[in-house]
């Protein structure tokens, strides 16, 4: 934190005050704890978002559910809505949008595993918060504020993940368009943010761990990692899983399919249930070093 200076991309005192006053923190202890849909979010509990990139069938969703709730998920993420690079399909990369939905709920009801999808378009805001626990703000929309207020409007809880161009002032200001309709529930997801250097033709972002610690000194809310979406690359993914535990991750977002190399969207980037499952079991033994009492479910 730097003292009242002209903005910058730093955080001011001001900033603090006037700009993101309900995001930030009332005092160094002050840390939100809430739960959703029986998962408790806050210093105790790291839970876990599991699941494919996207909802590419009923049979792979049920077929997630069932494996990664047994493996220690706490959510089933996958995406029906997808912000996909190239506008160009095929009969494997495409999104399920409406199906896609019905599919996650089906998963939700026959494996009681709560659901965190993306939304990219208010005017399915009424069709995915039937079935979604968690809305996700993916990157590139982070900055739609009306996407954003209608979001928090609804009462539902909502996970901003982190503009991969954007500051941690900025990323707080989307959360204070959250928070100022009332809604209390709000996590923060760093995913990966554009650099220089990625070490690897494939990463497209670096995780910016450094945000974790960063982050917690400002605001109370969660903040959650995806390494996968980070790293873009699966050997990649165990490390800064581990990594982003020790650093004070209050959550970790990781894709999982059944068979990476054939997934329809990122198949290099997921992990098969096999690794999934011993993650979930060194997360957790990397948690107690740092005081959690679980992480996963
Ligand atoms: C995702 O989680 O599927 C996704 C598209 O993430 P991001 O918005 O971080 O790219
Ligand atoms: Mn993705």
């Amino acid at each position: 934190m730097i003292e009242n200076k002209a903005p910058s991309k730093d955080i001011s005192l001001q900033d603090i005050q006037t700009k993101f006053p309900l995001a930030a923190k009332k005092d160094p202890k002050h840390y939100s704890s809430f739960e959703i849909s029986g998962i408790q979010f806050g210093p105790d509990y790291v839970p876990i978002f599991a699941g494919p990139n996207m909802v590419e069938s009923r049979e792979l969703i049920l077929n997630c559910a069932k494996n990664l709730k047994e493996a220690g998920a706490s959510f089933l993420r996958g995406g029906a809505f997808k912000p996909l690079t190239f506008p160009y399909r095929s009969d494997k990369y495409t999104e399920t949008r409406e199906r896609g939905i019905e599919w996650l709920n089906d998963a939700k009801n026959i494996y009681k595993i709560p659901i965190i999808t993306e939304i990219m378009e208010e005017k399915f805001l009424p069709l995915i918060s039937e079935v979604a626990d968690i809305l996700q703000i993916g990157t590139r929309n982070m900055q739609n504020y009306p996407l954003l207020s209608a979001c928090a409007k609804s009462g539902k809880p909502i996970m901003i993940k982190r503009g991969f161009g954007c500051s941690l002032r900025d990323w707080l200001g989307a959360a204070e368009y959250c928070l100022i309709e009332g809604n209390q529930k709000v996590i923060l997801c760093e995913r990966g943010v554009v650099a220089p250097h990625t070490h690897r033709e494939t990463s497209r972002f670096l995780l910016d761990l450094q945000v974790v610690p960063a982050a917690k000194e400002i605001t109370h809310l969660p903040i959650v990692t995806d390494p996968s979406h980070a790293t873009f690359w699966r050997p990649w993914v165990r490390n800064m899983s581990l990594s982003s535990i020790a650093a004070g991750a209050d959550g970790i977002m990781l894709e999982v399919h059944p068979d990476p190399p054939n997934a329809a969207v990122d198949p290099l980037q997921s992990i098969d249930y096999e690794e999934f499952s011993s993650l979930v079991i060194e997360m957790n033994s990397i948690g107690k070093v740092m005081k959690r009492k679980r992480v996963g479910e």
